[in-house]
């Protein structure tokens, strides 16, 4: 009996330590990996970017040089919307856009306000730039911006047809301005930027050509990505939808949401 009992024990006592080891190590070993596992999952989660897309319109001209020179210091990117009937005077600068990675957008081809021409006259403004632009590029844009980013149903729905977003801005440099000050134009662009924002410029204006090297230069040391209008559209809102209205990468005016766009802008400025 006494032996019964001192094997009984003896087991008693192998299985106490037996449990022992094996939990406490176990549990350790457990939430260390689980620690870990949280570790490598937060370095797979990518950061947020913060993305700006800087637009010029009214170019090429000689400012449109100085500022891609800029740019390409900064690797940033730009979008530069384009005038039909200034293509065949600046050629190379044309060529330059779209090499440098930059987009290039139809801003019409003799800068009318769209809205108050006829509709056919509005169709053939949008043609010839785009054809003045594949012709000197060999690219068919995607994006318009109306001149004064005036635009009405018939020119959203020209632009559908034509595989074109509009694309507006949320941030007026005002640069257009006569007698605005370089400070005045970088402030206006630089104090309420955000992640997601359309800046609007003029590379037509030599006060813009200096404040747009201020304007790259600080938003690159703020840490923000200076990328393309389709670029920003894709990271904030998927895919771009051609005769949509974009204010930023986030907010996107559409036809089809039976919405009267001056009463929806209104309300999303
Ligand atoms: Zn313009």
């Amino acid at each position: 009996m006494k032996k019964i009992i001192a094997v009984a024990a003896c087991f008693a006592v192998l299985f106490s330590v037996h449990v022992f080891v094996q939990a406490l190590p176990a549990f350790n070993f457990d939430s260390e990996t689980a620690i870990y596992e949280e570790e490598k999952a937060a370095d797979l989660i990518p950061e947020p970017r913060k993305m700006v897309a800087i637009t010029f319109d009214d170019g090429p001209t000689d400012i449109t040089i100085q500022i891609l020179n800029d740019l390409a210091k900064y690797n940033a990117r730009a979008t530069f919307f384009v005038l039909g009937n200034r293509l065949e005077r600046f050629p190379e600068t044309t060529q330059r856009i779209v090499n440098e990675g930059h987009q290039i957008g139809n801003h019409s081809f003799s800068h009318k306000r769209l809205n108050r021409i006829s509709v056919q006259t509005m169709k053939n403004e949008l043609d010839l730039a785009n054809e003045a632009i594949f012709k000197a590029t060999g690219v068919k844009p995607t994006i318009m911006r109306a001149p004064y980013g005036e635009h009405d149903k018939n020119v959203l729905e020209a632009a559908a047809a034509r595989g074109m977003a509009v694309i507006k801005w949320n941030i007026d440099s005002i640069d257009w301005q006569p007698g605005t000050a370089v400070g005045n134009i970088t402030q206006r662009a630089l104090k309420n930027v955000q992640a997601g924002d359309i800046i609007l410029l003029h590379d037509l204006y030599p006060e813009t050509g200096v404040a747009s090297a201020i304007i790259i230069k600080e938003l690159t040391d703020r840490g923000f990505e200076l990328v393309t209008v389709d670029e920003l559209i894709e990271y904030y809102s998927t895919e771009m939808e051609p005769g949509a209205v974009y204010i930023s990468g986030v907010k996107k005016f559409s036809v089809a949401d039976g919405v009267d766009f001056d009463e929806w802008y209104e309300s999303n400025r």
